[in-house]
């Protein structure tokens, strides 16, 4: 199959759908994938380093958000592990008809497993956010009842950026005894995670510049929770199939990269998004910058007045530069996705929100170029 390169002349600013491959793990995933086939789960000595290569790894993420390697399950990625973290809890008081409250602005792996349980007879809280799209701790407290068996926010809004009181959050869960989950996806390799703080907390590689179908979940030692994948006895008895081990070792090395870098990451990516609002601002530009001051670093939700959110993805398309956008055209209407509708957006700016996140190969010149084609296409209406 043969792909066109082109990426050279392109502006990639939607880290938060995935991010490029790191040219030094993508190295490792070679390297590893010629050098060793040997399943880990057999015997002879052929299996030893692959073996070796899963504890190492399984390590080196322990180690990166203050947990025990055993309380690592390695995943085929974030949507898994927020399935099994959803399902596993609630299957296990599925006898009681349990409650879990989770907010109206989780990704789709988590809302949809929570549609999934209600159609089992569980009972769903949706906690409302408010305009940055941030939950209301007090709120999650009253809300609490004596069949609310698990609460999961997620860490970092994918759509907005927003940044949860995660912490204060567990506090509460933990004085009721309630399991607590963040979904840890948009978050984990680039803010400072504790997972001592979490019961359970998900993650995927493909958004640390680690390669795509590979992810984790950490599971608070001690938690009884049931399988969620029936088979082998790989993953401690609770995930069953064969490890993808040269991805697992790709994503330890990129996220023990990306957390070494953490700081001089973040303070880069900050200054691109900078230079961005400041060229639209000095051009007049009117729109709404969502998710409050407590923010992704590098994570730009933008809604500009009385435009398509569409359209404008399109045109900067044409300019070979690449952003998401929240808001879509169907053949009868625009659709302004959950989470704008969740913070009340306006619908003259939700209709025309696009979202730009920079990642650790962009710079400041891109920020700029973005700025100033999308001032063009603004101001040409
Ligand atoms: N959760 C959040 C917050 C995400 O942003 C994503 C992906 O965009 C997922 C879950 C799903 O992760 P994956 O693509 O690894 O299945």
């Amino acid at each position: 199959m043969k792909v066109a390169n082109f990426l050279n002349e392109i502006i990639y600013a939607d880290n938060a759908a995935t991010t490029p491959l790191d040219d030094e793990v993508l190295d490792l995933m070679i390297d590893l994938q010629k050098k060793y086939f040997a399943n880990p789960s057999a015997v002879y000595k052929i299996s030893k380093p692959v073996k070796k290569i899963l504890t190492e790894s399984r390590e080196i993420i322990a180690e990166c958000i203050n947990a025990k390697p055993q309380e690592i399950f390695f995943t085929s990625g974030g949507t898994e592990s927020d399935n099994t973290a959803i399902k596993s809890v609630m299957f296990a008081n599925l006898a009681e008809r349990p409650n879990l409250i989770t907010s109206a602005v989780e990704h789709k792996a988590i809302l949809n497993s929570c549609a999934a349980m209600k159609n089992l007879g569980c009972t769903v809280t949706k906690l409302s956010v408010d305009k940055f799209g941030a939950v209301d701790v007090d709120e999650l407290e009253k809300k609490i009842r004596r069949k609310t068996k698990l609460i999961s926010i997620m860490f970092a809004n994918n759509e907005i950026g927003t940044i949860q009181p995660v912490e204060k959050i567990s506090e509460v869960a933990r004085s009721h005894g309630i399991i607590f989950h963040t979904d840890a996806v948009q978050a984990v390799g680039h803010i400072p995670i504790d997972a001592r703080k979490f019961d359970m907390l998900s993650a995927s590689a493909h958004k640390f510049n680690a390669p795509k179908g590979v992810g984790f979940l950490f599971i608070r030692e001690g938690l009884k929770i049931l399988p969620f994948m029936d088979g082998g006895s790989q993953e401690n008895n609770f995930r069953a199939g064969t490890e993808n081990f040269p991805a697992i070792a790709a994503m330890a090395f990129a996220l023990k990269k990306n957390c070494e870098q953490m700081q001089l990451n973040a303070k880069k990516l900050s200054e691109c998004s900078e230079v961005l609002l400041k060229i639209l601002r000095e051009n007049n530009i009117d729109f709404i910058l969502n998710g409050g001051d407590n923010r992704l670093p590098g994570h730009l939700s933008l809604s500009f007045k009385n435009f398509s959110g569409e359209s404008l993805m399109h045109r900067l398309d044409l300019k070979n530069i690449c952003v998401a956008t929240g808001s879509a055209c169907n053949s009868k209407r625009t659709e302004i996705s959950h989470v704008l509708q969740a913070i009340k957006l306006q619908k003259n700016y939700a209709r025309g929100t696009i979202r730009i996140t920079f990642g650790k190969k962009n710079t400041p010149r891109d920020a700029k170029t973005i700025a100033e084609v999308l001032t063009q296409i603004i101001t040409q209406g």
